[in-house]
């Protein structure tokens, strides 16, 4: 467990661990421990006027809603689980269904605590060079030990949401482009095994955090997958019963709480475990158009293996502060791909292929087999990144790709 305050190992490489939210082994440590940074979950300081936390790096989003939306404030960009550290939302600059509007978590980010390796205990600032290396930096500048972050002002804990269904691609950007002036809030769920005319279709949310109750929504409590499913989600008439009923699902509107609008999934504690033992894959790109989008969906819809929700959002254009940050203009798509081995993974290298042809790239947090190439086609400021790296930090996600 770190503390603040705890001299770090040394003669041995460490990895920062906050939730172990990330998908792949951008968490991972094969050569050395761990730091659980849960250790550091205190909060420091709240102005209520200005919006303004400083908290240690363990605490997590949840825990920050639950403190703040009563006095009128959000985190300024949630993720779609609230089980996320500060540490772990500046380590990869996460972005939210508000990008277009917020642009990415560590814009928000005024300033950092940071230890590195050598003892050194510094303060960094947006425009510092080690401030632009360390958010999105994947833990590898060092243990992140608090984080100061602007909420974002709200004016309940409500969120006024319509679902509108779309059968294409095109209709899908069209609506994005009347939502976006409108719509602080928006993402589209694709049915990922539709073909032919029906490729592209799904259901496109979007929503407001309105005037509401009063009362701050209670934050809930996750009800728990008690056993691995035998692949339930993998089964070919549940798969198709679900994008059936959301292909006939009328356009409606309603209001829910952020809790629900932000974590759907959270309400169904250890929901990866339906994919069954051997687990599931997944991944998300990102493309400057949606000819990408198109040939990703081809693919997946032949080669998926099941792949049956996609999710889709445009990126705005707000630039993001980390040299490896991954939100950039254009579309990004995450796919779920249950792991069935071999053809999986040629799946996957084939999406990884159509991203490059594309000048896309994949999102490190999410990732588990990329190459090298693909790594560094997807970010150019890589070489600039390495020297600042701290050398007595590594992942195995680094070791993999950087050899
Ligand atoms: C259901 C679900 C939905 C998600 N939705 C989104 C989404 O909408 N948008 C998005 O961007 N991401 C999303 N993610 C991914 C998640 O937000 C990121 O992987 C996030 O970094 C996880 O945070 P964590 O605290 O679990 O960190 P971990 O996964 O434990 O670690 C992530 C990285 O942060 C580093 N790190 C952690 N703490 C520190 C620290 N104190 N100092 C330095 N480095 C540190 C680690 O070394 C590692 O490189 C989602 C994940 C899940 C499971």
């Amino acid at each position: 467990m770190a503390w603040a305050d705890d001299p770090l190992p040394t003669g041995v490489a460490v990895l920062p661990y906050g939730m172990g939210r990330s998908y792949g082994d951008s968490c991972l440590n094969a050569e050395g421990p761990v730091l659980l940074t849960r250790g550091l979950r205190r909060f420091i300081s709240f102005d209520v006027d200005a919006g303004v936390l400083r908290a240690e790096a363990g605490v997590t989003l949840g825990e920050v809603t639950e403190l703040v939306l009563g006095r009128g404030w959000l985190p300024p960009v949630l993720p779609g689980t609230q089980f996320v550290t500060l540490g772990g939302a500046v380590a990869n600059d996460i972005h939210g269904k508000n990008h277009h509007r917020a642009g990415a978590f560590g814009r928000h980010v005024r300033a950092i605590g940071l230890r590195r390796s050598d003892g050194s205990l510094s303060t960094l600032h947006p425009g510092d060079p080690l401030f632009a290396a360390t958010v999105a930096g994947l833990g590898l500048t060092g243990l992140v030990t608090w984080v100061e972050v602007q909420l974002e002002r709200v004016p309940s804990g409500w969120v006024e949401q319509e679902a509108i269904r779309f059968r294409s691609l095109e209709e899908a950007e069209a609506l994005d482009d009347a939502s976006r002036d409108s719509y602080s809030h928006t993402v589209a769920w694709i049915d990922g095994l539709a073909r032919g005319r029906a490729l592209g279709r799904g259901v496109y949310f979007r929503g407001n955090v309105a005037e509401g109750p009063p009362t701050p929504p209670r934050r809930p409590k996750p009800r728990k997958v008690p056993f691995e499913a035998p692949e339930l989600l993998l089964s070919p008439f549940l798969l198709r019963t679900f994008n059936a009923v959301y292909d006939h699902l009328p356009r409606w509107r309603s209001r829910t709480s952020v809790w629900k609008f932000f974590h759907p999934l959270d309400t169904l504690g250890g929901w990866n475990r339906l994919y069954g033992r051997r687990g599931f894959f997944q991944h998300q790109s990102v493309v400057p158009d949606m000819e990408g989008v198109r040939a990703l969906l081809a693919l997946t819809s032949t080669r998926g293996q099941g792949s049956f929700l996609s999710v889709l959002k445009r990126f705005g254009a707000l630039g993001s502060p980390g040299m490896l940050s991954f939100p950039r203009p254009g579309w990004t798509l995450t796919v779920d791909v249950p792991n069935r081995g071999e053809e999986t993974l040629a799946y996957l290298d084939a999406m990884d292929a159509l991203v490059r042809t594309y000048g896309g790239a994949i999102y490190p947090a999410k990732d588990a087999r990329m190459s090298g190439e693909t790594f560094r086609l997807g970010f150019p400021r890589l070489d600039e990144f390495a020297t600042f790296i701290d050398p007595g930090f590594r992942s195995r996600f680094w070791s993999r790709v950087m050899g």
